[in-house]
């Protein structure tokens, strides 16, 4: 065990002893019994970036690593902090049970983090107000919204990396040019002569070089909540970035990473690719552009583990696990919401039967017929008095 503060740190009030809790709206541990406010000494030093090279070596010193005992879940696979002060707990991603007996692991220590500025109220209003405006959701989650249920306030592990890369690319530029030439169309007084303008492509061998300096390149260290979910609550201000500090963990969870480092640079570096692509067809010029060999060198590539702040709720309807998230610093809202069945039918159905009414009225008017003689969509071996529905293409 190291030395350090570990997650699981408790924080007594000052006046009473009970547990402080971190109050995002204030900045400062707050004593839920006796209201005392408990100044926290902000730590100023820059945030330390390490070199990924050593870390995947193992070269990298105690002080950077910690042991923890986390939480497991065995339906979802989180890794969350586990705090013996809490027992019979639920996993926040599924609502599942927490499996508790799982040996402590060693792991990288977070260099930094942005604390929680959305309260859970307003996480709670963020959520409701984004569950009022889909009306395809059942009433029985907007109910569930409604009901003042808990949210869990989890710190989220991500890696961040920045990376000096040289990239050298071979491949082609096309331009494009206009031939001219005379061609037959057919019109309605017959065959005619006519001058056309016709694109081709000049396609020329090129090669050169590219240099991109990335910075705070952000990955998902965990799987426990789908990769779309979190993306999507980008951005996140990382200039704030604050040193580690345990107290803005006081009240809430962490979750431990369960993407190490190596499997993090992977995918950072999959979207850098992408980044060195669009650079390199930048480079190129001309209209199109084919890139047919690329090699990019990494010189000093640098990482941060950091946590950033999401409030979760996790519920079951119908037997499947539905998760919201709300980001801890904008309060954006990303979820997966099940589609209420009635509700769709019955808006399918409305449709249709104003479809009907509409065509029933053609019908009448006899503008229907003209509409047949016009060569229009309607079917022709309609019987008369029958008006024709029609689905929408979803329908069938
Ligand atoms: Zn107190
Ligand atoms: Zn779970």
């Amino acid at each position: 065990m190291t030395s350090s503060p570990s997650r699981t740190d408790h924080f007594p009030c000052a006046q009473c002893g009970a547990d402080l809790r971190y109050e995002p709206d204030k900045e400062v541990l707050v004593c839920e019994y006796c209201s005392h406010e408990n100044h926290i000494d902000i730590d100023d030093a820059p945030i330390q970036e390490l070199d990924f090279r050593s870390a995947i070596a193992n070269q990298l010193s105690d002080a950077q690593t910690e042991t923890t005992t986390v939480a497991k879940c065995s339906s979802c696979g989180a890794a969350v902090e586990f705090d013996p002060n809490l027992h019979a707990d639920d996993c926040p991603f599924c609502a599942g049970p927490l499996i508790t007996d799982v040996p402590a692991h060693r792991h990288l220590r977070p260099k930094g983090l942005l604390p929680f500025t959305i309260t859970e109220d307003e996480a709670k209003d963020s959520l409701k107000h984004w569950l009022g405006s889909r009306w395809f959701a059942p009433g029985e989650l907007k109910k569930y919204a409604r009901a003042d249920r808990k949210m869990n306030g989890l710190y989220t592990p991500y890696w961040t990396f920045d990376a000096d890369t040289q990239s050298t690319y071979h491949g082609q530029r096309g331009d494009v040019y206009y031939v001219e030439r005379m061609v037959t169309v057919m019109t309605d007084k017959g065959p005619r002569r006519q001058r056309q303008r016709i694109p081709k492509i000049r396609w020329t061998r090129v090669s050169g070089r590219v240099r991109r300096w990335f910075d705070d390149v952000l990955v998902l260290g965990s799987k426990a909540l789908p990769k779309h979910f979190t993306d999507d609550l980008a951005p996140w201000d990382l200039h704030a970035l604050l040193p580690y500090q345990s107290e803005y963990l006081a009240g809430f969870r962490a979750e431990a990473y369960t993407i190490d480092l190596r499997e993090g640079f992977s995918e950072a570096r999959a979207n850098m690719d992408l980044t060195i692509r669009r650079d390199v067809r930048f480079d190129i010029g001309g209209d199109q552009q084919q890139v047919d060999a690329l090699d990019t060198k990494f010189g000093e590539v640098t990482f941060k583990h950091v946590l950033l702040p999401i409030w979760i709720a996790a519920y079951r309807y119908r037997s499947k696990t539905y998760r919201f998230v709300v980001n801890g610093r904008t309060g954006k809202v990303r979820g997966e919401r099940p589609y209420s069945r009635w509700k769709i039918f019955a808006a399918v159905l409305l449709g249709a039967l104003a479809m009907a009414v509409f065509f029933s009225v053609l019908y009448g008017s006899g503008a229907l017929d003209q509409m047949m003689y016009d060569g229009g969509f309607i079917p022709q071996n309609l019987p008369r008095g029958v008006p024709p529905v029609f689905f929408p293409d979803s329908f069938r």
